[in-house]
């Protein structure tokens, strides 16, 4: 027979033990007790890059084998295809003057994909607001997911500074950005 509490999916007991668990990785300055972090799909293991191919990180796999990540990629979501061309902030912009309507993404073949990073990026911001997450760990030097450092437009390997569309309006919406490469050493 079921009491009051019957239809609970959860356990008081549980709840607790759950509630006992977060503060002490809180109180031990661990980020495991906070919201999912945000992650390039890519780098999860997805096989979601322009050429279609995944760039797995240990780091970051293990965040999504403990539940603790959710995924996007904003190429994806923005509505271009995998494999896609390749496509770079042109014209000395960065993601910021794509935000602010300034700035152009080309692909290779020299059409017009602005849109769909905007699209994308807006869409992973909707993912990282409904799971309330702070941090983001995205793909350095990618158009979308890059921070700091981006290809410069020319399709030549050359970087400069900025960030891509995708993690310039994340670090406007509040969230702590990373890159898979300043994971090194860091408790996650
Ligand atoms: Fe990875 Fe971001 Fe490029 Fe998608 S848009 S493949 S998540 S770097």
């Amino acid at each position: 027979m079921s009491d009051a509490h019957g239809d609970r999916l959860v356990s008081d007991d549980r709840l607790v033990a759950d509630d006992r668990l977060a503060a002490s990785a809180a109180s031990a300055g661990l980020p495991g007790a906070g919201p999912p972090i945000l992650v390039s799909a890519c780098l999860a293991g997805l096989a979601t890059t322009h050429t279609g191919v995944a760039k797995p990180d240990r780091k970051v796999m293990e965040l999504v084998r403990q539940g603790r990540a959710i995924l996007v990629c904003p190429e994806q979501l923005g509505g271009l295809p995998t494999p896609r061309l390749a496509a770079e902030i042109v014209d000395g912009a960065s993601g910021a003057s794509v935000l602010d309507g300034e700035g152009r993404v080309l692909d290779t073949s020299g059409g017009d994909v602005t849109s769909n990073y905007l699209r994308g990026a807006r869409e992973a911001l909707k993912a990282a607001r409904l799971a309330g997450s702070k941090v983001a760990i995205l793909k350095a030097r990618s158009p979308s997911c890059g921070k700091d450092r981006i290809h410069d437009g020319t399709f030549s390997g050359v970087l400069r500074d900025g960030s891509g569309v995708t993690a310039e309006l994340l670090r406007r919406e509040g969230l702590q950005i990373l890159t898979e490469e300043e994971l090194e050493g860091r408790d996650l």
